[in-house]
């Protein structure tokens, strides 16, 4: 042990020692020392899944998320690995153009093109860096150990650079492409939306829900009855669907005919309030061809146009009989499933609804109108056509837009597609060869979700994005796809200046077509998916730095949180499998949301908003990440002050076990190269081995759970072998032969096993608290060994030897702490205080593991439950211990497998020797009270009652002894004394009063030498 550096406060203060670390790391550069060390060691590449710059403060979910990693890559360096820590950002992307445009006060694009493109997407650019910077200071106060110097940015030119060059790459083999995709659309920010975007929030809106009549053409009264609730889709209308399995019916009403399924007709006849007849029943096949006219032919001109639609088509897969009439209105610009059957029976498709989702001219009496908006219009007009034959309202769960919350409409667009569809098995074989932890977010969620794979649709029509490297001839429709800077500029008609790669820089440059003509580029940005999907090559430079991508590529591990599923791991593995063939990524771990305590989730609009500074502030930067990181990963997180201030008082307990021990360690001037353990096996004792053997199944477990990703069992592990092993038990077993002034082997051999524990535990618990351990490191260990490196994070891993592990021992000393305990709740119902000793103790059982302690641990049981004797027997006989007339005797407690048996008996020399202890107790907290070293020398002069001045002079060399008295007098009259600290006590009802001097440090040297 080194000598205290004194900086450092007796009491656990996180200020104070963060405040140390802190300075400590940045004084000597620790981060790149440790970096360097570990240069030359295996690769492990750390994938950093970059969060989005639209705030200036991380989400304290974002917060868990890096300090996850960093333990990952702190455990790694410790485990002797070549760590690669690029954190990222994801800069581009609509959230960030929305908070452009508040700021702006703009609401539309058009808006936006006044306001001019290059100062707009300039703005972006600075609210992606200043937020990114403003984030990365709170990550770094979190300890968290990235290459902050260097983060990929997703809008830096080289990082589009590589987003190009894989869309060429896909492109060369035919997986780029473009074409009409039905999608979902925010006519707000006019933009298609991906699947993933579509499933992350919802809305309960209210929607009518009609029953509509097509009239059968040639037929003046008969009519195919359909369901919608979305009447804004009618006048696109080209299709009805029937199932052609199920049984349909022509029924009467009135004196109108409807055709639907069957099945249907008591929903009707409840809706309309009236019976139907029915007339006819045939197979829904029947019903192909049969053509019908539009509700709203003479409202809308598009619908006169058409040719080869309004005709019943049949589709098995998308027509149930669970809901509607069972006949299906189709239109294949507004829905997936109808472009489908669309597609497939060549069907036109109308798209009468524009990118702000307004109706266009052809859409003739609702042109202009918003398309939700147009709803009641188009009811009022079917009831007064008589097409209308119900209608009402109904409130469902609809999709929003995530960001503006507007309600999201379908319709089908031109967009320039990543084919990965046809990729399905691949990726589920990828899936299978990927380690998931937990597994079932594997196994199940990640597989449920490549269920539904569909192509990617990567273009989309904002302006703040990666623009798509893709330029047409508007004369031949030639289509260029370009795959870096340079080969822009060689093929650019033009010397254009390009600042950058975004929009609107890049549209100013035009190639020659080779039909003469000038080619411009497509007005379409990439999705931030795919930027953030191409990360695992992309942040290497690839395909600019070959020999980085041979060496990391792919990934060894990567953590987001539970959303990531339909998001970031699911975009790796599309922009992995399409340009490498193979998963990008070899483990995945996957982590809960933080909510607040009711389990809602944080949002500054809430009021329930709480951020790692205030937690900082408030306790200290280890308790933040011992808090977050004692959560099991993968489950959520419910943010409690409460449980902070309980976590935090661990903390306190570590601090206080190495203070303690150093404490000690140090007065002795304990030397642990001079006594390693290796000399000292004989004169161990069972209780040393016994905390050898949990040392080393503590390694090996945290190992484990590391080794598995599972933090908060390491952590957990780590807890019990500090607070419980080492504070509670080894420690107090230890004290007294800590006091021993020579440099017994006993003594030694106590030091050496807690030095070894104390650093075993250290270099185990720097993952998750870096300040503290490195405190902790400087001031007791750093040199207390030749060999101890600079920083704590440079400790290597330790190392468990099976064969120190002994399951009997541990077992035993269970048992052991059972008696102890049952003892002392003897003492407590008896008023025996534990500083009174007892002349025995029986301990009944039949348990093997029981019995055997009491003779492995004999001596420290002795000791602990302070008994001049101990003996186990059978619980056959203990029933001597239990016969009436003896029951006086002997006080009983009951464990598990047992009892105790304690002789209540005292003789004068018992009681005089409790009274010692109690003395003793006393005397050592004055001598705390006047702050004297442990090893200093006092005189003492004790004035005691009458009564007992007798019997307390026969425990006179024993009191000498504890209390570090050179010169003691005990008698019941008040003397001449020197001077010194005096205090009245009260013991047993009596009074006493004590006085203590310390002896000058020349007396103490002189009694040294004696
Ligand atoms: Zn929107
Ligand atoms: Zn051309």
């Amino acid at each position: 042990m080194n000598k205290h550096v004194g900086a450092l406060p007796k009491q656990y203060d996180a200020k104070r020692i963060e405040e140390y670390t802190k300075s400590f790391w940045a004084q000597s550069d620790i981060y790149h020392l440790v970096k360097k060390r570990k240069s030359r060691c295996p690769k492990f590449y750390f994938l950093d899944g970059p969060p989005f710059p639209s705030s200036d403060t991380p989400h304290i979910g974002t917060c868990w998320n890096k300090v996850l990693k960093d333990s990952v890559i702190r455990y790694h360096r410790s485990k002797g690995f070549n760590v690669r820590d690029q954190p990222g950002y994801d800069c581009h992307g609509l959230p960030i153009e929305l908070a452009i445009e508040q700021k702006f006060g703009v609401k539309t694009k058009k808006d936006i093109e006044q306001i001019g493109l290059e100062k707009f997407v300039t703005e972006c650019r600075e609210f992606a860096v200043n937020n990114s910077q403003s984030m990365t200071r709170t990550f770094q106060e979190l300890g968290v150990w990235m290459d902050w110097t260097a983060p990929y940015m997703t809008h830096d030119d080289d990082y589009i650079e590589s987003d190009w060059w894989s869309l060429k790459e896909a492109w060369k083999k035919g997986l780029f492409e473009h074409g009409l995709r039905v999608v979902h659309w925010c006519p707000r920010d006019e933009t298609v939306l991906s699947d993933y975007e579509v499933v992350l929030e919802y809305k309960m809106l209210r929607d009518p829900s009609i029953y509509v009549k097509f009239q059968v053409e040639g037929k003046e009264n008969e009519f195919v009855l359909i369901w919608t609730t979305t009447p804004w889709t009618l006048p696109s209308n080209v299709a009805v669907m029937v199932n052609p399995e199920a049984e349909y019916v022509k029924a009467r009403s009135g004196n109108e005919i409807l055709i639907l399924a069957k099945a249907r007709v008591k929903n009707i006849e409840d809706k309309i309030q009236s019976q139907l007849e029915i007339i006819e029943t045939f197979p829904g096949s029947k019903l192909e061809g049969l053509r019908y006219r539009s509700p709203l032919e003479n409202l809308v001109p598009a619908q006169k146009k058409l040719e080869n639609a309004r005709r019943v088509v049949l589709s098995k897969e998308y027509v149930t009989l669970e809901e509607g009439t069972g006949c299906v209105h189709s239109a294949p610009g507004h829905g997936e499933e109808d472009y489908e059957v669309g597609l497939r029976n060549n069907l036109p498709i109308l798209m009468l609804v524009n990118d702000q989702g307004e109706f266009v001219d052809d859409a003739g009496k609702y042109s202009g109108k918003s398309a939700r908006e147009a709803n009641q219009e188009i009811i009022e007009d079917l009831k007064a056509n008589e097409r209308l034959l119900y209608s009402e309202e109904i409130e469902h769960r609809s999709p929003v837009c995530w960001r503006c919350k507007t309600p999201l409409i379908i319709r089908a667009t031109d967009q320039w597609i990543v084919r990965v569809a046809h990729l399905k098995d691949t990726f589920i074989k990828e899936v299978d060869k990927t380690r998931w932890v937990p597994d079932w977010a594997g196994a199940s969620q990640f597989k449920n979700w490549l269920a539904n794979l569909k192509d990617w649709v990567v273009s989309r029509q904002r302006f703040w994005g990666t623009p798509l490297p893709v330029w047409t001839c508007s004369i031949c429709n030639e289509v260029k796809v370009i795959g870096s800077k340079e080969e822009l500029q060689q093929q650019s008609t033009t010397t254009t200046d390009l600042p950058n790669l975004h929009v609107p820089w890049v549209d100013k440059i035009k190639l020659r077509c080779k039909c003469g003509a000038e080619m411009a580029r497509i007005p379409d940005v990439m999705v931030g998916w795919y930027d953030s999907g191409a990360a695992s090559y992309a942040s290497l430079g690839h395909p600019k730095h070959p020999e980085l991508t041979k060496y990391w590529w792919p990934a060894d591990f990567i953590v987001e949180g539970r959303d990531q599923i339909s998001g970031w791991f699911f975009s790796l593995l599309k922009a992995g499998v399409v340009l490498m063939g193979i998963s990008p990524y070899k483990t995945v771990l996957m982590h809960g949301f933080v909510l607040d305590d009711k389990g809602r989730e944080m949002h500054k609009s809430l009021g329930n908003f709480v951020t790692a500074q205030e937690v900082i502030q408030k306790f200290g930067r280890d308790i933040f990440r011992y808090y977050v990181l004692q959560t099991t990963i993968w489950e959520d997180l419910k943010f409690s002050w409460d449980a902070i201030k309980q976590y935090s008082g661990d903390l306190g307990t570590f601090w206080n076990t190495y203070v303690f021990a150093s404490t000690y360690m140090n007065l002795d001037k304990f030397q642990p190269q001079r006594w390693p353990l290796k000399k000292l096996t004989r004169s161990l004792r069972p209780e040393d081995r016994w905390l050898l053997s949990r040392t080393h199944r503590t390694i090996k477990e945290v190992t484990t759970a590391m080794d598995d990703y599972k933090i908060h069992e390491a952590l957990r592990k780590l807890k019990i072998f500090l607070v419980e092993d080492l504070s509670h038990t080894y420690i107090r077993y230890i004290r007294r032969r800590t006091w021993i002034e020579k440099e017994t082997a006993n003594k030694q051999s106590a030091y050496a096993t807690l030095y070894f524990a104390l650093k075993s535990a250290l270099a185990m618990l720097t993952p998750i608290l870096p300040f503290l351990t490195e405190a902790i490191y400087q001031d007791m260990f750093r040199n207390a060994e030749p060999k101890n490196p600079e920083t704590v994070h440079l400790l290597e891993w330790p190392i468990y030897e099976e064969k120190m592990i002994s399951d009997d021992l541990e077992a035993e000393m269970n048992a052991a702490r059972t008696i102890a305990s049952t003892v002392a709740v003897v003492r407590g119902e008896k008023s025996l205080k534990q500083r009174q000793p007892v002349r025995r103790i029986i301990v009944a059982s039949d348990s093997k593991i029981t019995r055997k302690a009491l003779k492995t641990y004999s001596d420290l049981l002795l000791e602990q439950m302070n008994t001049r004797s101990l003996s186990g027997i059978s619980n056959e006989k203990k029933s001597r211990y239990e016969q009436p007339g003896n029951s006086e005797q002997f006080a009983k407690s009951s464990f598990p497998d047992g009892a105790v048996y304690v002789d209540l008996k005292l003789t004068p020399e018992d009681i005089a020797e409790g009274l010692a202890r109690d003395v003793v107790r006393r005397i050592q907290q004055m001598r705390k009270e006047m702050d004297l070293k442990v090893d200093s020398y006092i005189e003492a002069n004790l004035v005691v009652p009458q009564n007992i001045e007798k019997l307390l002079k026969t425990q006179q060399h024993y009191l000498a002894h504890e209390i570090r008295a050179k010169r003691l007098t005990i008698s019941a009259e008040k003397k001449d004394f020197p001077k010194g600290f005096s205090k009245t006590w009260e013991i047993n009802k009596e009074n006493y009063e004590f006085t203590l001097r310390e002896l000058s440090s020349t007396k103490r040297k002189q009694a040294r030498k004696k």
